[in-house]
């Protein structure tokens, strides 16, 4: 959730996941542009389609992502669930197979929770201000799920390296 200056504003973003050919990239397709292809190809490329939803008088924006076609092999990767708030998983009724498959997708879900975001006791703007103060570099990492790591090494070594030239 981010909260714009002045107002409230409101970015989540879902995933929508699910078995090859169940009709995730027609949901969407169907909620953002009302449209729908009978003949429609495996996503190519990772996409992602933004729609305004009117919710108790606030502006909520909903970053609805779609796979690229990676489901077909077992590897949407971490980074398509990353910052993720909600997910869509998405089975076909006339094949009983893809319902099955329900638990393997919650199981990944689950497994690509941000590491300890859900109980995070110190926001990021606080970080940010910190460092601001205290003319810092700023940047959150995680080793678990490599998050930022080199980046954070990279920022370090590259002002050492600024300072020496
Ligand atoms: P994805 O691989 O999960 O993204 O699935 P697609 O959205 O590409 O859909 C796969 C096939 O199912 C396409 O031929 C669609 O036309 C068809 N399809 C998608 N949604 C529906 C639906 O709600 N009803 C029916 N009957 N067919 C659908
Ligand atoms: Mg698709």
């Amino acid at each position: 959730m981010d909260e714009g200056v002045g107002g409230e504003e409101y970015l989540f973003k879902i995933v929508v996941i699910g078995d090859s050919a169940v009709g995730k990239s027609n949901l969407l397709s169907r909620f953002a542009r009302d449209e729908f292809d009978l003949h429609s190809k495996a996503t190519i490329g990772v996409e992602f389609q933004t729609q305004v939803v009117d919710i108790e008088g606030k502006e909520v924006k909903a970053q609805v992502w779609d796979t690229a076609g990676q489901e077909r092999f077992r590897a949407v990767t971490s980074a398509y669930y990353r910052g993720a708030v909600g997910a869509l998983i998405v089975y076909d009724i006339s094949r009983r197979t893809t319902f099955d498959s329900i638990k393997r997708w919650l199981d990944e879900l689950n497994r690509n929770k941000s590491d300890l975001e859900n109980i995070r006791d110190v926001s990021v703007e606080e970080g940010k201000r910190l460092a601001e103060e205290e003319g810092l570099f700023f940047i959150e990492t995680s080793a678990l799920d490599s998050t930022n790591v080199k980046t954070a090494f990279q920022i370090v070594i590259r002002a050492i390296y600024d300072n020496y030239k």
